[in-house]
C-alpha cells in the first residue's frame, strides 16, 4: 500500500468493516473517500515540514495520513472514543502524530499551541463536524489561538456566509467575525458524494488566513461585537431599535441615536447595511 492509502474507498470500507464501526449521527460523521478531495485540502493549506498542524475530528484518520506526510507534527483531536483504537491502526506508519481524545471545545488550544510549537503560529486543518462549525472558528479566534491559516470543509451555505458583504441575506454576524480576524476565500465546492455517509448539504472548503492586525481599528472589541449580536438578531429593525432592544447593552436611546449620527448614518438605517468598517465606527463613537 502507497502512504497515505485511506482516501480510497476500498481501504476506508475495510478499516469500517474489520472494527464493526457505527457511525454517529450527533458527531457529525461523515468521512472523506475522494482523493482529489483530500488533496485540494492538502494543496489549498500550503503545509510544509516546518509546519505544526492541529487537526479537529480526524474519523477513522483519512485526511491525518496526508497531513502526517506533508507536516512536521500534527495534533488530532477525536471527541468518538470507538475511533481512537482504529486511529491507533491507521496511523501506525507515522511518528508525527498525536492523537487527543477529547471533545474540542474543551481542549485549551492555545495552551497547546504553546507548548507543542513553542508559540509560533500552528495552521488548523479540518473536515469539520457542521454541529459545531462556528462555536468551533470563533473559539480560536477570540481565545487568540497562535495561527496562521484555517482551511475547512465547511456546509456550503456556512462558507458563502463567511465570504459576502452587506446588501446579501446570507450577510451576518459570522461574516463580520471571521472578517474582522481573517481573509476568507472558498476554494472549493465539495459534492455529497465525496463522503460516506453522505451528507444531505453541500460542502465547501474555505481558508481562513488570519490577519497579523485587524483591518479596522476598534477601542473595545467586545463592545464592538454585541452591537453586531443585536444587529442581527433583530436584523428587520432600524439599529436604533435593535440596540435599544439588545439585553447586551445599557444604551438610552438618545445615546444610540447620537453615536449612530455622529457617524454620519441615517438614524433609520438598519444594522444589515453596516460593514465591518462601520461597525467599528459605531463602536467607537457610541464607547
Ligand atoms: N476528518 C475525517 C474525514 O475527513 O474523513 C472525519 C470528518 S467528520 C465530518 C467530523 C469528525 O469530527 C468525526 O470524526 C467526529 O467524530 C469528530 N467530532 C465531532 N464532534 C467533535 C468534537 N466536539 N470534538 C472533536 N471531534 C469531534
Amino acid at each position: 500500500m502507497t502512504r497515505p492509502y485511506l482516501g480510497n474507498p476500498k481501504y476506508t470500507i475495510e478499516v469500517l468493516q474489520k472494527y464493526d464501526f457505527v457511525f454517529q449521527k450527533r458527531f457529525g460523521q461523515n468521512f472523506l473517500i475522494d482523493t482529489h478531495v483530500l488533496e485540494k485540502i492538502i494543496d489549498a493549506s500550503e503545509i510544509t515540514k516546518d509546519d505544526f498542524v492541529l487537526e479537529i475530528g480526524p474519523g477513522i484518520g483519512t485526511m491525518t495520513q496526508y497531513l502526517a506526510e506533508t507536516a512536521h507534527e500534527v495534533a488530532a483531536v477525536e471527541i468518538d472514543k470507538a475511533l481512537i483504537p482504529i486511529l491507533k491502526d491507521t496511523l501506525k506508519e507515522w511518528d508525527n502524530v498525536t492523537v487527543i481524545n477529547d471533545d474540542i471545545l474543551k481542549v485549551d488550544i492555545r495552551k497547546l499551541a504553546l507548548e507543542k510549537n513553542e508559540g509560533r503560529p500552528i495552521k488548523v486543518v479540518a473536515n469539520l463536524p457542521y454541529y459545531i462549525t462556528t462555536p468551533i472558528i470563533m473559539g480560536l479566534f477570540e481565545n487568540h489561538v497562535p495561527m496562521e491559516s484555517i482551511t475547512i470543509m465547511v456546509q456550503k451555505e456556512v462558507a458563502e456566509r463567511m465570504q459576502v458583504g452587506p446588501g446579501t441575506k446570507d450577510y451576518g454576524a459570522l461574516s463580520l467575525a471571521v472578517q474582522y480576524y481573517a481573509k476568507p476565500k472558498i476554494v472549493a465546492n465539495v459534492p455529497p458524494n465525496c463522503f460516506m455517509p453522505r451528507p444531505k448539504v453541500g460542502s465547501a472548503v474555505i481558508r481562513l488566513d488570519r490577519y497579523k492586525t485587524p483591518p479596522v481599528q476598534v477601542k473595545d472589541e467586545k463592545l464592538m461585537f454585541r452591537i453586531i449580536r443585536a444587529s442581527f438578531n433583530q436584523r428587520r429593525k432600524t439599529l436604533v431599535n435593535s440596540l435599544k432592544n439588545s439585553p447586551e447593552l445599557n444604551f438610552t436611546k438618545d445615546q444610540i441615536e447620537e453615536a449612530i449620527s455622529a457617524c454620519g448614518f441615517s438614524l433609520n438605517i438598519r444594522g444589515e447595511a453596516l460593514t465591518l468598517q462601520q461597525f467599528a465606527e459605531l463602536s467607537n463613537s457610541i464607547n
